[in-house]
């Protein structure tokens, strides 16, 4: 098609929410954008080597440091300064350097009785210790309320302590009601101080607090952001830290930008994805979630097969939603979910391609594992896909009938059709060590924490598309539903859910 005609047809299109065009009104089509990354990795293969230092000086200098912060853990004697220099460790992105190291201090932590005096120590006590799933009973904290529950007047004014309850109290459980307010008061308290007085670098402290607890980040993009906090905050900077934070980050950056060039040209260089014009391609964007999910730098071979699986739902997604029609799918629907390669060809275009494509990346993964294991974890993989594809096929059915369900009857399927559980499930079979008949038996019954997830996922997702997902006159969205059943507006809706 000539430049100019392409640009009067994409002129007669539908525009819709968030400059969407709808390309095929049949079809459901729109333009989803290329990524933004296109081919900048494979391009720009190697980090620049912007340090003064050589890689070898790097490297040596990192393992130095990494002795020099073992010797200071050892050698801790005050128990503040011990949680202290653990917390830095673990937000700063470095603490799997010291994973045997820290788990004796906390288990050591774990046996030490709470001292009463110090707010600030017992709350940091409480969520280093809960944040690896040690019990500890919130009544620790008895002795800083008043008669109404509520935190005493005398320690308002302590910003590192309110920060340091602020962040514990996010490792609180439904029942905890001392937590809950905790919470919102030390919320409500660390706003007022910030828009009062408070300076910097406590400034900058509290507000990257304020938006997400540390512990909630995906670990690498949170070094990234608290190295220069911690730099800033004279009072509990240690420099040596510091030197192997930036180092470590560095050091980890380079590895990630090669994995992540292999993961392009994997992806960039298979003829079937090329084919499927109408999908999203977000390789990219896949190994930066698999990086979410196993950062540590060991778990390379992990992250890269998660990336790739990661990479090859996204289209899958889009074949039913963005180019199908109901005549075409359910055929390709049931050869997928045969997983038989000789009936690949029976397929018209691009399902054929995308076929290919799916199928040849689970027999990637599958050969990329032990022998004895790859096949029976593989077909687990393959087992939840197949109820991902059955809940498509539901999906499309609705949408043409413009059927919308329960709340409720929507999540049975769309819980599913987030692909989070295949995730789930992929996540742990790459990772190989471990990964017992048992627990792939546990992931089949699709348990109750994944389930969780995926409504995290789900809902998360319906809010934030339900407008482009409606003027496309795609399948109902969560907020529909709700708003038919309880006869809200959108806002409502989106508020309750
Ligand atoms: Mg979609």
């Amino acid at each position: 098609m000539a430049a100019g005609s392409e640009g009067e047809s994409h002129a007669r299109c539908r525009v819709i929410a968030q400059g969407y065009r709808v390309l095929d009104e049949e079809r459901h089509a729109v333009d989803y954008r290329p990524s933004v990354w296109g081919d900048y990795f494979i391009k720009n293969p190697t980090l620049p080597h912007a340090h003064e230092k050589s890689l070898e000086w790097m490297t040596e200098r990192r393992d130095v440091l990494v002795n020099e912060v073992r010797k200071m853990l050892a050698g801790t004697r005050d128990l503040l300064c011990e949680m202290k220099l653990i917390d830095a460790l673990q937000r700063l992105g470095i603490s799997y350097h010291f994973e045997d190291e820290i788990h004796a201090s906390l288990e050591k932590l774990n046996s030490v009785e709470f001292k009463n005096e110090s707010f600030h120590e017992i709350s940091l006590q409480f969520r280093l210790l809960r944040q690896e799933q040690h019990y500890i009973s919130s009544d620790v904290f008895g002795g800083f309320t008043d008669n109404q529950g509520n935190l005493k007047d005398t320690l308002h004014a302590d910003v590192r302590s309110l920060l340091a309850l602020y962040k514990a109290a996010h490792l609180g459980t439904q029942k905890e009601q001392f937590l809950i307010k905790a919470q919102k008061q030390t919320k409500s308290l660390l706003t007022s101080s910030m828009v009062d007085h408070l300076e910097r670098p406590l400034v900058d402290i509290v507000q990257h607090a304020l938006q997400t607890p540390s512990f909630r980040r995906m670990k690498r993009l949170e070094a990234r952001l608290y190295i220069p906090l911690y730099e800033e905050d004279k009072e509990e900077c240690n420099e040596l830290v510091l030197e192997l934070a930036k180092i470590n980050f560095y050091l980890l950056q380079r590895i990630h930008r090669e994995e992540l060039v292999e993961i392009c040209k994997w992806y960039h260089g298979l003829e079937s994805p090329r084919k499927l014009f109408y999908a999203r391609h977000r390789p990219t964007e896949a190994y930066f979630w698999a990086l979410g999910v196993y950062y540590e730098p060991q778990y390379a071979k992990a992250r890269k097969l998660l990336a790739k699986f990661r990479a090859t739902i996204t289209p899958y997604d889009d074949t039913f939603d963005n180019y199908g029609i109901w005549e075409e799918l359910e055929p390709f629907a049931n050869v997928m979910q045969r997983w038989n390669m000789d009936e690949v060809e029976q397929l018209g275009e691009c399902y054929k391609d995308f076929a290919r494509f799916m199928f040849s990346t689970m027999i990637e993964i599958e050969n990329a594992l032990p022998e004895d294991i790859a096949r029976r974890n593989v077909d687990t993989i393959r087992d939840i896909i197949n109820e991902v594809c059955k809940g498509y096929v539901i999906e499309i059915g609705w949408r043409d009938n413009r059927y919308i369900p329960s709340l409720e009857d929507h999540l049975k399927v769309t819980l599913i059709t987030c692909f989070y559980w295949a995730i789930n499930c992929a996540a742990f079979v790459v990772f190989e060590e471990n990964v017992t008949e048992e627990i792939l038996k546990w992931m089949s019954t699709f348990p109750q924490i994944v389930k969780d997830s995926c409504i995290i996922s789900r809902l998360m997702d319906d809010i934030v598309a339900h407008a482009f997902e409606t003027e496309r006159n795609n399948v109902a969205t969560s907020v529909t539903c709700y708003m038919e059943e309880h006869k809200t507006t959108k806002e409502e809706a989106s508020e309750m859910l």
